[in-house]
């Protein structure tokens, strides 16, 4: 087979006008590229997730919603770009689960939510030979030649690909919260957060050697 070069920025905003997404769709991809720093596969995938998650919701971006992504790749961007669920604003939790899936769900005052879980269905994937075989992480995937066409056949699925479940979610309300000082730094954090008499920074989350200060 042939070398693919990848799609740059544009030839991909005009593939999206080929396969007939519309403007608000590939303005998430003017979007989300450059926040992630380059197309990745799953980038794209999870960009059509988003959308359709929030379609689920009957939610415009900007409205609050919350986000549960399963898996530390690529997912939790969109998430950011086009729900502004965030790290910071503690609308995005990332749990560590490895699944290609995401979670979204309206703000509720009771101590749970309805929402709907986004995944991308294995059993879905049949039509799409390269995207089967790249998901599955298989030796047979090659960047080399396949690059262009997993690209296509990610377009060329929409949401095809996709299964939904409806979900009810845990929800834990604000509670007020003390600060304390670390016995060990000096330093000021939220009381639960110690352990024992020292922040975790001083303990079981402790990632540098002071060098010099
Ligand atoms: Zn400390």
């Amino acid at each position: 087979m042939d070398h693919q070069h990848e799609y740059t920025e544009e030839e991909l905003l005009l593939k999206l006008e080929e396969f007939g997404y519309d403007p608000a769709f590939q303005d998430y991809y003017r979007r989300c590229i450059p926040f992630h720093t380059y197309p990745a596969p799953g980038l794209l995938i999870a960009i059509g997730m988003v959308d359709y998650a929030l379609e689920l919701l009957s939610a415009k971006p900007g409205e609050k919603v919350y986000a549960v992504c399963e898996t530390q790749k690529c997912a939790p961007d969109p998430l950011q770009v086009i729900a502004y669920c965030t790290v910071g604003n503690h609308r995005l939790r990332v749990v560590p689960i490895g699944r290609f899936a995401i979670t979204m769900n309206r703000p509720s005052l009771t101590n749970s939510a309805d929402g709907f879980r986004v995944y991308v269905d294995t059993k879905k994937l049949g039509p799409y030979p390269v995207l089967e075989k790249w998901f599955a992480n298989s030796p047979e995937f090659s960047k080399r030649t396949m690059v262009r066409t997993l690209v296509d056949e990610i377009l060329a699925s929409k949401r095809s690909i996709l299964s939904v479940q409806k979900v009810r979610i845990p929800v834990t309300q604000k509670v007020r919260w003390n600060s304390a000082i670390c016995k060990t730094c000096g330093e000021p954090i939220p009381e639960k957060l110690l352990e024992g008499d020292r922040c975790a920074g001083c303990g079981s989350l402790r990632y540098y050697e002071v060098i010099e200060s």
